[in-house]
Formats: structure tokens, sequence, C-alpha cells
């Protein structure tokens, strides 16, 4: 084992500016990978072997700080399905994963856990979780395990500074030394939840060895609402509705998704999902009641009324998917009374009603922003890097993996799946000597 990394159970490692560690070292690695997130930690145990000598570097004092905190603790590593569903859940950024993910699917990714004693269990919605009482940390610990296992280096308190590119090898250099290595891997994350380390620092060293960089944004962030009407209402949540987000009356995306009303806004699946899309001043539409048929739900909702007669169009209205809160609220927006029975709501009032329940328009005023996204949009180019290895086209033997790259999935494992396959597809390209333009 190295001697500046503690086992796996510990999950801190030295400090390695108090080891002593602070010149140029002799040492020329094979690769020097940058992050110790999931995308840094699995591409490091794809690349060992006995002729390759693998350093991670690691800003923070320990390892997989966001990984920790995935799906509430309990980490939801993957999903059920083909990688053809997969592709669809990566926004305009699927078809660049197609080689990362058909290199390394998600049943890979299970078998691999599974043979290293962590079985996974797929809930209700195909979300795989650790099986019995598993846990985020306990992914983290056999990654580290595995790490230690595979004799890989790892320095805590790390942060990489610059990046320095020659013919054939780079110098990268933190506040306590410069390290020389033949490949570099990127797998720096992105700039959401930057409590965890991930701060964005990844971008700055792309750009600074010229790879360009698209615009970063929170996603997967809970939506802000201007003046929004159901701050009373939070918690409240409806089931598989859908939303179009319009923009200059435009519709540009549509989704299906649970969403939940927070105090500020609209947060759950469906607004994550969405939430890569929209720009302050878009209109969000929202189908309350509608399921996948609006006119069907508008014509249900019509006769619902009509039969209601002397009852009062709240009792009427109002259910398990409905609560009566939501609907009191409803009525208070259209200007009707919250006793007024069926029989007595205008044509005009009838249709308010029924519009605010089928077709909600919400003015977006933001998302909540970095600080609890789940993601960042954006990042190193996809044209940028090779598919095939994830290496950077214009600069041979760097290689870019996981968040940093612009890319990002919806919730239910999709963002670790791509944090995998990425790490594993880069791995290959060092182990086959291939890398550095030597292709
Ligand atoms: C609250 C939350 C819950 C989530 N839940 C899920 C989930 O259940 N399923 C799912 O698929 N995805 C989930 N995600 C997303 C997922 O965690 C990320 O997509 C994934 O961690 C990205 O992996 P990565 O290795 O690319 O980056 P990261 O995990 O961000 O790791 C990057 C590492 O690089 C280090 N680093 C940064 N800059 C430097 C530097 N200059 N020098 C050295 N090291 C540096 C950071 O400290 C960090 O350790 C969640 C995210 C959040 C915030």
């Amino acid at each position: 084992m190295n001697t500046n990394t503690t086992g796996p159970t510990d999950m801190t490692y030295e400090d390695s500016s108090t080891s002593g560690d602070t010149a140029e070292t002799d040492t020329i690695y094979t690769a020097i990978i940058i992050g110790g997130g999931p995308a840094g930690l699995f591409c490091a145990c794809r690349a060992a072997g006995e002729k390759q000598r693998i350093l991670i570097l690691e800003k923070m004092p320990s390892c997989g700080r966001k990984l920790c905190i995935t799906g509430a603790g309990k980490c939801n590593l993957t999903h059920t399905g083909t990688m053809a569903d997969f592709l669809s859940h990566y926004g305009d950024g699927g078809k660049f994963l197609r080689s990362a993910l058909m290199n390394f699917k998600n049943t890979d990714l299970l078998v691999f856990f599974q043979e290293h004693g962590l079985d996974f269990i797929a809930d209700e919605n195909g979300k795989y979780f650790p099986k019995d009482d598993g846990t985020a940390k306990d992914v983290l610990s056999l990654l580290l395990a595995e790490c230690t296992r595979a004799g890989i280096e790892i320095r805590c308190r790390e942060p990489v500074r610059a990046i320095e590119h020659t013919d054939d090898h780079f110098s990268v250099k933190t506040g306590n030394a410069t390290y020389t290595t033949e490949n570099v891997v990127l797998a720096t994350g992105g700039a959401s939840y930057p409590a965890t380390g991930s701060t964005g620092d990844g971008y700055t060293l792309a750009k600074r060895l010229g790879l360009p960089v698209t615009e970063t944004g929170p996603a997967l962030a809970a939506i802000l609402i201007r003046d929004y009407p159901f701050h009373t209402l939070t918690g409240i949540s409806f089931d598989n509705v859908p939303l179009s987000l319009y923009r200059d009356t435009k519709k540009i995306r549509q989704v299906t998704g649970d969403i939940i009303f927070t105090i500020n806004g609209i947060s759950g699946p469906g607004a994550l999902h969405i939430s890569r899309y929209v720009q302050k001043g878009d209109i969000l539409h929202v189908g309350f009641v509608a399921g996948a048929d609006e006119g069907r739900a508008r014509k249900e909702l019509t006769a619902t009324i009509a039969d209601g007669k002397n009852r009062q169009v709240n009792t009427v209205l109002s259910g398990t998917e409905t609560p009566a809160r939501f609907i009191l609220r409803l009525l208070e927006l259209s200007g009707i009374p919250r006793d007024a029975t069926c029989a007595h709501l205008t044509k005009n009032d009838r249709n308010s009603l029924i519009r605010y329940l089928t077709d909600f328009p919400f003015t977006v005023a933001g998302t909540e922003g970095y600080a609890t996204a789940m993601a960042t949009r954006g990042g190193v180019a996809r044209d940028a890097i090779r598919q095939k290895t994830m290496e950077a086209k214009a600069v041979p033997g760097l290689f870019c993996i996981g968040e940093v790259l612009d890319i990002d999935g919806d919730t239910g494992g999709y963002n670790l799946q791509a944090a995998f396959s990425t790490g594993a597809l880069a791995a290959k390209a060092i182990v086959s000597g291939k890398s550095g333009g030597k292709t």
C-alpha cells in the first residue's frame, strides 16, 4: 500500500503538505487523475496495472464527498433500461455518450460492485440503490479499497493549480509539488454543491489548455417562480404531470414527471429535469390534472362539474391527487367564492378553473442555483473530445471524464452512470497505450 494513504474505512487521507513532498518529484506517472470523485476513482481502478503508475490528486481532505450525499446518502447508482433508453436521459448530450455507455453499461456497473461484495436492487421506478442497509459511503469505501488494492497513490488536500503541456509530458502543479505524467485525466466534477469540492476548477484548467468550455449553469435545480401563488402549500405534490416550457410564446421543451411545491417554486423530478433548460422570464405550463391528454381532462372536468349540481366545487374536485387546500387556492385565484356550488358556477368561472387545473402558467424567476443544484449543465465542449476515448482532440494525453464535461443527466442514477462509463472509457485508452496521439 502507498504510504500516504490511509485505509478505506477511514476515508480521510493524510495531508501531503505535511509529508515532505514539496519539490519536483522524480517519478513519471502513467496518468495523474485530478479529482477523487466517482469518475476519477473508477478511472484509476480501471487504469491500474503492473506497468501503470497512477496518482489521484484530490483537493479536499478526503475523496468522494459528493458521492456520499447522492440519493440522500443512499446512492442511486444507476437505472434499469437499455442503453438506447439511457441515451434519451442526457438532453442533447446523449449521442456523445453512446460509446462510453456501450463500452460500460449499467449491467457492467452492477456486476463490478456485486463482484466486490455490494449488491444493488431496483426500486419500483427503476432506480438502483444498495441492497439492505447499504449506503453511498459503502460505495465510496469499496472504490477506495479497490484503489488501495491496485496500488494507486491518492494524495488529498492537493488542489491542482496549473497543468503545463510539453511535447510528450504534462507537469501538474499543486501548492506542494510538481508532478510529471504521460497522461492527465480531468475528473474535477462540475460547479454544483461547491461545499463538496466541485467548484468549477476543471473549467479553468481546461480553458488554459486550450479546450473550449460551453456556458455553465445549475441543472437538476428547483425552479423559482415569479409572484409564486402556492407558498402556503409547500410540500403538496403531484404525480406524473406534464410540464411545457415556453420562450417568446414558442414551446421549447416538454417533460412529464412528479413535482412538489416548495416555499418559492417547484421541485421534484419533473421540475429538476426541465430545469437545465429554463431561463428567467420563460413560462412553464403545468397540467396538474391533465394526464397524457389535456383535451380529455378538460372534458372530464366539465362533466364532473356538471354532475356536481348543488355540491360545493371544492368537494367535487378534491381527491387524493388534488388536495382540497389546492382547489381552494385555485378558486381564490379565479375569484370564485370558496363555498361556490357547481350549479352556480358561471361558464367563465368554470373555464378559468379548468384551465388552471389543466394548464397553469408559471413565470420562471430562475433556479435555486449551484448551492443546491444536483448537477451542472455545460462544461468542456463535447466536440473537443473524442467520443471513443474521452481524450481531447487538440491535446493528446489529456482526458476529460464525468461532470466536468458538457453532460448532465436526469435524476435516476444517470449522472453516476455517466461518471463511471466515461471513467472506464478513458482508462481503457490509457491502458492500451494508444493515448497521447499514439493511436
Ligand atoms: C445532493 C446531490 C445528490 C445527487 N444524487 C445523485 C444520485 O443519487 N445519482 C446520480 O446518478 N447522481 C447524483 N448526483 C450527481 C452526482 O453526484 C455527480 O454527477 C457525480 O458525483 C459526478 O462525479 P465526478 O466524479 O465527475 O465529480 P465529483 O463527484 O464532483 O468529484 C470531483 C472531485 O474533484 C475534486 N476537485 C475539484 N477541483 C479540484 C482540483 N483543482 N484539484 C484536485 N481535485 C479537485 C473535488 O473535490 C471532487 O472530489 C447528486 C448530486 C448532488 C449534489
